[in-house]
């Protein structure tokens, strides 16, 4: 196995079901129309030369399910998060990532563009300047990385390449991992793809793109968006993310085309 990707969330940013809602989706039994906030977990094995031989854990984004999300699938080490974008939906769990300081004795790589360091600087002022609190108390320790989109960085042996996204106005990142002969993408957060990213896009195994809802959005995907950019891209297969209560999980199942999945929290993607 090259590579395995857990989706620890495919929620759109206030989850589903939503506080206050009494729709159908919301009101739900079916356990795919649950959705935690969005982050998915890349699992593969080391194919650098260090003497650790296990399995590498990268986090994209950390949420407010972190934790739980954490517990339920028995997540014991991540050796580095990168983060798309600093919206609260993608980075409120940043303090919950203390615990794998102590379980794995020391700071974590937190890799992200330089808008989204300085946001996060600014939003978790306790944990990136301690020496200002007024009480000496354990906050997360992590070592503040800069990537800038289409420069690749190598991982534990796999390439990880920013890529360069619009979310509305915003720019911000998706990543691209190749992992020995298998590749994947993450874009969560998109409502345009730059013309410079799409060459970064080619020969995906696994390709993962937000559609938020059928209705137009001015920062996100719709479902029928997201499956023109599919279809551009050409992926091995592709999966759906960020979804809004809108969308019931049974009825767009069978809709989508060949190829095309609509995923659910903790559903396991393996790619060898
Ligand atoms: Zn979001
Ligand atoms: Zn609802
Ligand atoms: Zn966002």
């Amino acid at each position: 196995m090259s590579f395995q990707l857990l989706f620890l969330g495919t929620g759109t940013s206030a989850g589903v079901p939503m506080i206050g809602c009494d729709c159908e989706v919301c009101r739900s039994q079916d356990p795919r129309d649950k959705r935690d906030r969005p982050s998915v977990l890349i699992s593969y094995p080391d194919h650098s030369d260090t003497p650790y031989t296990g399995q590498r854990r990268l986090l994209i984004d950390a949420t407010a399910e972190i934790r739980p999300a954490a517990v339920r699938h028995g997540i014991d080490r991540v050796d580095g998060v990168l983060i798309t974008h600093a919206h609260a939906d993608h980075v409120f769990g940043l303090d919950d990532l203390r615990r794998f300081n102590l379980v794995m004795g020391g700071p974590l790589d937190l890799y992200g563009d330089e808008a989204t360091h300085q946001t996060l600087v600014a939003m978790f002022h306790y944990i990136f300047r301690p020496q200002d609190n007024v009480n000496k108390s354990f906050v997360p320790q992590f070592v503040q990385k800069i990537v800038e989109p289409g420069k690749p960085l190598d991982l534990f042996g796999a390439t990880w390449t920013p890529l360069l996204l619009l979310h509305g106005r915003q720019q911000i990142l998706g990543f691209r991992v190749d992992i020995g002969g298998s590749s994947l993408a993450y874009c969560t957060d998109v409502s345009r793809f730059p013309p410079e990213t799409y060459p970064l896009l080619e020969g995906l195994d696994v390709f993962v793109v937000d559609a938020l809802r059928y209705r137009h959005h001015p920062t996100h995907l719709t479902v029928d968006q997201a499956l023109g950019v599919i279809d551009q891209v050409k992926p091995g297969r592709a999966y759906l993310t960020h979804i809004a209560h809108d969308i019931k999980h049974a009825d767009l199942e069978f809709k989508l085309p060949e190829g095309v999945y609509l995923p659910h929290d903790g559903l396991v993607v393996e790619c060898d």
